[in-house]
Formats: structure tokens, C-alpha cells, sequence
């Protein structure tokens, strides 16, 4: 691939695996937003496996490269250059160092004033790109996608249900402008500082409700956006490691996303696709479709 911007058609089922057929390359010359795998599942609690998330993620994305995308009818790479940037490099028998390697290949990604999304791998890479996103902008809005808060207090261990305990003590994210979307796991109410809408609720009320809600938690701050596959049900994303019933189903989720095109949405990441639990793809292609959503938004604003 030459051109950072427009679409080169492989046909689907042939041809190298980048993420959407961009360009892979680590040249940030000229970029606008640049895609980064995170092949790290040493935090995962259950069942490992999101180590290969990127590789399946970047598989699917050939399902949806080549034609506009429903309801948008443009060619978001008309309006932004995208390109693949490659996995993070770590030691797999080092998960601390994994840690800082993240955070240090987010930074530089940063630094360079580009747009970076994350695929993830378990959602314990969050901790670190959280980090790297603060340096740049500031205490920010989370908006989380997740059947788990990911809230639980544990300062001795890499565990990917303990990001949130953690992002708020560091002052990298404020509670009271945060919302987590889907959750239907254990948390306590009264102690819990973020504002929940609960799987239940969720798949009750109508997505333009739920758009409403996240507009007004997070008002003007930056917003980093954090996308949990298990927030779908099992029945949509059956390819994780903790599913759980009861979740909610593609299509909402992907009108709440499309509801939330004018957030100042400055840092995005989708984790916890576990591709050896997947059937027919369904979890990296929901993946895919959700991180293309971002990049319509994105190609949406930059449009004007
Ligand atoms: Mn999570
Ligand atoms: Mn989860």
C-alpha cells in the first residue's frame, strides 16, 4: 500500500492482514490516526486467550474494508489517514515490563500528536494507556463499556478487574464524570463512585436514553473510551474470557456509539477478544465493526 489515504481493495479473503488493509507501518509522517495491537492476556483472572486479539481482530477487519459503512455512506479514509502501527513488544514472561513497554509505545504515539486506538488483549492494558493519555490530556471522562466495573481494589496483582480501582487513585480519570454501560457483576451501590446503567437497564431503555445519560455525565471533558467485548452478550461475542449472560446485543451498542459522535472522544480502545473461544468469528468481526465505528466518528468530526 502506497497512499495513507483512500482504499485499496484486496479481495476480501486474500492479501497481508492489517488492520482494515491500512498501511502498516510505524512512519507517522502525515498521519491522523494510527491502530496498535496489544497482544497481552497475563492479567486475565479466567480464561487466557486475548493475547491473539489483535491477530483475529485484523483478520475480520477485511469482512468490513471495502465498502462504506451503514447508516454513514462515506469513505471515512476519504477524511483520515489510518494506518496499522503494528503490536506492542514486551517479554511475555515479564508482564510488569509489559506494563511500561505499553505505556511507553502509547507515548510515543502521543507525542507525535496522532490519534492512537488500541486493540487489545485484556482490558488491564487500559491501566497503562490511561496513563499515556493522561500526559497528553489531562484528568479525563472514562466512558466504559463492560459486564464488569473492573473496580476491584487489589494493589498486589496485574489483574484485569482492578484498572478502575487504580485510574481514579492516580488522578487519571474522574469518577464523577465517568459512566460504565453493561455492567452485571457484583458492585456495591452506595460505594460505587462511577454511574452505572446495568445490563438490565441497558437492554430496556432506548439507545437515544443511554446517549442522553453519557452526554450529560461527561459534559466538556476529553473522553476516553474503553470497550469491553464482554459487554455483548455471549449470544454476540461468545470469544472472551469471562462472558457473561445477559448482555447486550451489537446493534445497541453500536447506535449508543453513533449517539456519541460529538464527545471530545480523545483516546479509544476495544479489549478481552479472545479469538480461541470465538465460533465464525463473531467476537473479532463485533470488534472490528466497533473500532471502524470510531474511526466513522472520527472521519465524521474531521469532516465537519
Ligand atoms: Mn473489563
Ligand atoms: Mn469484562
Amino acid at each position: 500500500r502506497e497512499d495513507l489515504y483512500g482504499r485499496s481493495n484486496d479481495m476480501g479473503f486474500s492479501g497481508a492482514l492489517s488492520f482494515l488493509r491500512r498501511k502498516y507501518t510505524r512512519d507517522l509522517t502525515g498521519v491522523d490516526v494510527a491502530v496498535t495491537g496489544i497482544p497481552f492476556d497475563s492479567a486475565t483472572s479466567n480464561r487466557p486467550g486475548a493475547r491473539f486479539g489483535p491477530r483475529g481482530i485484523r483478520a475480520a477487519s477485511t469482512e468490513v474494508a471495502s465498502l462504506d459503512g451503514f447508516p454513514f455512506n462515506f469513505n471515512p479514509f476519504d477524511h483520515l489517514s489510518v494506518v496499522d502501527y503494528g503490536d506492542v513488544d514486551y517479554t511475555p514472561g515479564k508482564p510488569e515490563d509489559g506494563l511500561s513497554e505499553i505505556e511507553k509505545h502509547a507515548g510515543i504515539i502521543l507525542a507525535a500528536g496522532k490519534t492512537l486506538i488500541s486493540v487489545g488483549g485484556d482490558h488491564f492494558v487500559t491501566l497503562p494507556l490511561l496513563r499515556a493519555h493522561h500526559k497528553h490530556h489531562g484528568k479525563m471522562a472514562l466512558v466504559h463499556f463492560d459486564a464488569h466495573t473492573d473496580t476491584y481494589p487489589n494493589d498486589h496483582e496485574i489483574d484485569h478487574g482492578c484498572m478502575f480501582y487504580h485510574a481514579p487513585k492516580e488522578g487519571l480519570i474522574d469518577p464523577a464524570h465517568s459512566i460504565q454501560i453493561g455492567i452485571r457483576t457484583e458492585y456495591k451501590k452506595d460505594s460505587h463512585e462511577f454511574q452505572v446503567i446495568d445490563a438490565a437497564e441497558a437492554n430496556d431503555l432506548p439507545a437515544k436514553e443511554i446517549i442522553k445519560s453519557i452526554q450529560s455525565r461527561v459534559g466538556d471533558m476529553p473522553v476516553y473510551l474503553t470497550f469491553d467485548i464482554d459487554c455483548l452478550d455471549p449470544a454476540y461475542a461468545p470469544g472472551t474470557g469471562t462472558p457473561v449472560v445477559g448482555g447486550m446485543s451489537t446493534d445497541k451498542v453500536l447506535k449508543i456509539l453513533r449517539g456519541v459522535k460529538d464527545l471530545n472522544i480523545i483516546g479509544f480502545d476495544l479489549v478481552e477478544v479472545a479469538p480461541p473461544y470465538d465460533h465464525a468469528d463473531v467476537t473479532s468481526l463485533a470488534g472490528a465493526s466497533i473500532v471502524l465505528e470510531y474511526l466513522y466518528i472520527l472521519g465524521h468530526q474531521k469532516q465537519g
